[in-house]
């Protein structure tokens, strides 16, 4: 049954789930809109994100495409697609090979220590999505067939051992990146040289230098250029045309429009159909004059955050928070004052599941989305609750539908979380215990966590202040009934009275916080 897309939810929604058969539009670099997303194959969609070059340690500039990438995926599959999700690991490159000389290792070993690091720092940020991660070294017989094929149709030359693809016989060549031939060139490091046409010409296969790792081909032993290991890699496990394609922004060129002229040049056909590119990190320091200033984080201007180092400090819910609450073409700013306003975001979420843990409304394995729980639910005195909570499951899910607008997502939940605090507050929660609110709690709590986790993030504190043994099972209702007596001496203007059971349980380690939405405590 489909969900009419409507602000009014039915009376008796059947079970749908919301958001599963809206149509999701994703902006498109290749046609500079966004466009509404139909797979290549109905119900299968295939990913291929650009990974690292791994010469170093990750710094949190690298995990930006994966935790976007991991979302998409996530939410890609919630809508009820098969998806496969494939991230390159170049293997072969000059950098690894200047690593391996300062290092005093070979190659493979930089390769295989940078690789296991990066793929860590994915596991800790609860990055596992990925189904393959192809490493150029295990894929020299099909590049070197596809850079066959494009000499075989006149699209590469080969010149003593180096073979050269050959930009002007691509028409359609700029159309990625929009850029003139003039701005090509100027945007690449490629010279003339080694017998190159053109300046704008890029290497397919390189002839090998003493030692330096080198493979055979029909043009001599060498070893392949960057951009074709991802289109060989890429055709290889998803098709010759397949229907998502990522990275960074600043692959767009040359990387992604040399990618993408190689691949047609050689198939004939489409490669990938949608070309997404994430923002860039942005550190936010203090120039010497005192002054903010944003630069872009990389390793060569020597101001990079190590992803191990964000994580030991805030874990990785703080981090996905950081990451998704920025729409995911703009930059991404990285401040010590973002990352406390993002912990102070994440507190408010963490004391919504200390609330609910204290009033008995932690969601058990009884406890329904609220997809399922609108069946029944909709008939009782929560009906206004779990309408609001259908409300906003559907525009988290617009949301999403909207180029994975994630900024947007969260602040959905943020409301959602609300409107749960509200509830509490209204059904008096705190001081009775009623069987029905609480039900529709833990179903919003539920809810919640589902949307979260769509996100990769978990809501939840690390260990909730009711599960702590000093407070036991007795002092939450002892603290609610303090809370109480304070809250009708503060009505009766005796605020004195108010005020010395708010400082004392304060000694006690208990503090209190008015909102709104009602008086909440919290351990501290
Ligand atoms: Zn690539």
């Amino acid at each position: 049954m489909d969900l009419p897309f409507v602000s009014q939810p039915p009376a008796t929604p059947a079970g749908m789930r919301i958001g599963s058969r809206m149509s999701l539009r994703i902006y498109n670099t290749l046609t500079r809109t966004k466009d509404v997303f139909e797979p290549v194959v109905p119900g299968k969609v295939g990913m291929y994100v650009c990974g690292p070059t791994v010469y170093a340690s990750p710094h949190i500039g690298h995990l930006v495409g994966p935790v976007l990438f991991d979302v998409i995926k996530r939410y890609l599959v919630y809508k009820g697609y098969g998806v496969h999700l494939v991230v390159n690991i170049t293997d072969v490159d000059d950098k690894l090979i200047a690593a391996a000389r300062e290092q005093q290792l070979t190659v493979d070993e930089i390769a295989r220590r940078y690789t296991t690091e990066y793929q860590r720092a994915l596991e800790r940020l609860r990055i596992d999505t990925i189904n393959e991660f192809p490493a150029v070294s295990g894929h020299m017989p099909e590049i070197v067939a596809m850079i066959q094929k494009l000499i075989d149709r006149k699209h590469a030359y080969v010149v003593e051992g180096n073979v050269w693809f050959d930009v002007a016989s691509d028409p359609h060549y700029g159309r990625l990146s929009g850029r003139s031939t003039e701005q090509q060139q100027a945007g690449t490091r490629e010279t003339l040289g080694d017998g190159k046409k053109s300046v704008a010409d890029f290497a397919l296969w390189k002839s090998a230098k003493p030692g330096e790792p080198a493979w055979p081909s029909p043009w001599g032993d060498g070893r392949p250029g960057w951009h074709i290991e991802c289109s060989a890699m890429s055709m290889k496990l998803l098709g010759e045309t397949f229907d998502l394609h990522g990275g960074g922004d600043d692959l767009k060129f040359p990387h992604h429009e040399n990618e993408l002229a190689q691949s047609e040049c050689a198939t004939g056909k489409t490669f990938a159909r949608f070309w997404l590119h994430n923002g860039l990190t942005r550190i936010r320091t203090k120039s010497k004059s005192g002054e903010w200033q944003q630069e872009k984080m990389s390793k060569s201007l020597g101001n990079v955050i190590s992803a191990d180092a964000l994580l030991d400090e805030h874990g990785p819910d703080l981090l996905r928070y950081l990451l998704l609450s920025t729409h995911y073409r703009s930059p991404i700013e990285f401040s010590d004052e973002v990352i406390a306003n993002c912990g102070k975001a994440m507190q408010s979420f963490h004391r919504l599941y200390e609330r609910a843990a204290r009033i008995g409304a932690t969601p058990d394995e009884k406890s329904q989305e609220v997809d399922q729980a609108s069946r029944t639910m909709l008939d009782t005195a929560a009906a206004d609750f779990i309408r609001k909570l259908l409300q906003l499951k559907m525009r988290y899910m617009e949301s999403m539908d909207d180029d994975f607008n994630t900024a947007s997502a969260i602040a959905v939940m943020h409301e959602m979380a609300s409107e749960i605090n509200a509830y509490i507050a209204l059904t008096r929660l705190e001081y009775q215990s009623a069987e029905l609110p609480k039900q529709a709690v833990a179903t919003g709590l539920v809810t919640l966590a589902r949307l979260a986790s769509l996100l990769g993030m978990k809501l939840d504190p690390p260990m909730s202040a009711s599960d702590d043994a000093s407070t036991g099972d007795l002092a939450p209702k002892l603290i609610a009934i303090l809370i109480n007596v304070r809250n009708q001496a503060r009505a009766a203007k005796q605020f004195a009275i108010a005020d010395a059971v708010r400082d004392q349980l304060k000694e006690a380690g208990i503090s209190l916080e008015d909102s709104p939405a009602g008086t909440i405590w919290r351990k501290g």
